[in-house]
């Protein structure tokens, strides 16, 4: 096992700063000197195929990007210990001010997997994993009493379940409800499939995801 940087990351470094680097230049000092202000902060899955930036063809600056795995947040919890994703939360809504906070699903999700293949034993191996996604166990019981989707895909209804169930345990921080009712910042779910580059959007008040317009990409 080599311990040297890995060569494809050198490579990829290279080809940012012929061309990231040189398009985004005058955008990142702007950003070095001035600061960051995006307006949007997105949650997303770890997964390597799920990349907010290039599914928005978003630049340097743009978002603010959470990814754990199955995209989950968790309740507002004041206990101790190392809450990574509510912190970053925080900073968004708090330091930054974000508008918009996205928590975007994705097909064929491994996190969403784990936990449904392992509803009833809790066999999954490892010290974090398990009970990470144990957090998806509400948007289970959620589903199981109200199923929004008339989906024969357990799977994906899982992943729409997820994410609704993130969206929901935004709204326990205060700070979130509070920005929400003081009209400051709005909640949005949205579904990615890798496969065929498809997004689809949570409608509001049915919860129902639909298609994310693309009639304007149709046109060109
Ligand atoms: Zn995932």
């Amino acid at each position: 096992m080599s311990n040297s940087f890995p060569r494809n990351l050198i490579d990829g470094y290279i080809k940012y700063l012929k061309k990231g680097y040189v398009r985004y230049k005058e955008t990142q000092e702007h950003l070095a000197v001035y600061g960051q202000k995006p307006d949007v902060m997105v949650i997303s899955c770890c997964d390597s195929r799920v990349t907010p930036e290039g599914v928005f063809a978003a630049g340097p600056g743009e978002l603010f990007v959470m990814r754990n795995v199955a995209n989950l947040v968790p309740p507002y919890e004041s206990t101790e210990g190392q809450h990574g994703t509510s912190a970053a939360i925080e900073y968004a809504v708090r330091a930054l001010k974000v508008k918009h906070i996205v928590v975007m699903g994705h097909a064929k999700c491994g996190g969403v997997q784990a936990f449904r293949e392992n509803a009833n034993a809790r066999t999954i191996d490892g010290d974090f994993i398990g009970r990470w996604i144990k957090l998806l166990e509400p948007a289970a019981i959620a589903m199981a009493c109200m199923p929004v989707d008339k989906i024969d895909d357990p799977q994906l209804a899982m992943e729409y379940a997820g994410v609704r169930q993130s969206l929901k345990n935004l709204r326990t921080f205060p700070f979130v409800e509070e920005a929400i009712v003081g009209e400051e910042l709005s909640l949005h779910g949205a579904w990615f499939d890798i496969g065929s580059g498809e997004l689809r959007v949570m409608e509001p008040e049915s919860e129902v995801f639909e298609t994310a317009p693309s009639a304007a990409f149709m046109e060109i």
